[in-house]
């Protein structure tokens, strides 16, 4: 299943896949980081749309239109603020990723592209966060052969390199 899944540093806004996910807030109204970037790049619309969602929970994922990106759709989760590992933060990353995946396929969506959620502003510690998304991305590819590429979008290189050795390790045990 790892060969369906690649790393690369990048701008998410900027990738011909039929959807980006975006780490947005609770309000679904815009932010700073990966959710200004794609706010400003898909257009107010994008914004227009979002309104009428009235929020998402942390965890979970909602889904609109794409707007002047060239990704068609845009699905919104968002991840949760790392306040130390005793919130239960691991569980609600690893949802935002079955929660965007399990919309992915819902709408007929088979190439998507993740930026490292929760890894900016809400601080989750890199490696665990690396760790997290491929194992959720690997498991559920297990259960689901529909989607036929998922792509992890880094900003830095650093991070790239993290989640480059998560999915080596991921490749080893599967
Ligand atoms: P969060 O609030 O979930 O932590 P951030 O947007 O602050 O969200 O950061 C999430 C990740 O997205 C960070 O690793 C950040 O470097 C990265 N990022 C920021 N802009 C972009 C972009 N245009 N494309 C891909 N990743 C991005």
């Amino acid at each position: 299943m790892t060969d369906k899944i690649t790393v690369i540093q990048g701008d998410i806004t900027q990738l011909q896949v039929d959807a980006i996910v975006n780490a947005a807030n609770n309000s679904l109204l815009g932010g700073g980081g990966v959710d200004g970037a794609i706010h400003r790049a898909a257009g107010s619309q994008l914004l227009a749309e979002c309104r009428q969602l009235r929020g998402c929970a942390t965890g979970a994922a909602k889904i609109t239109q794409g707007y002047n990106l060239p990704a068609k759709w845009v699905i919104h989760t968002v991840g949760p603020v790392w306040e130390g590992g005793d919130r239960g933060e691991d569980e609600l990353l690893a949802s935002c990723y079955r929660s965007s995946l399990t919309l992915a396929v819902q709408h007929g969506i088979k190439t998507i592209a993740f930026p490292a959620i929760s890894t900016g502003v809400y601080r989750f510690p890199i490696d665990r966060a690396a760790q997290i998304a491929v194992r959720e991305v690997q498991a559920f590819l297990s259960t689901n052969d529909s989607i036929s590429q998922v792509i992890l979008v880094c900003f830095s290189q650093s991070t790239c390199d993290r989640f480059l050795k998560a999915l080596q390790q991921v490749g080893e045990t599967s």
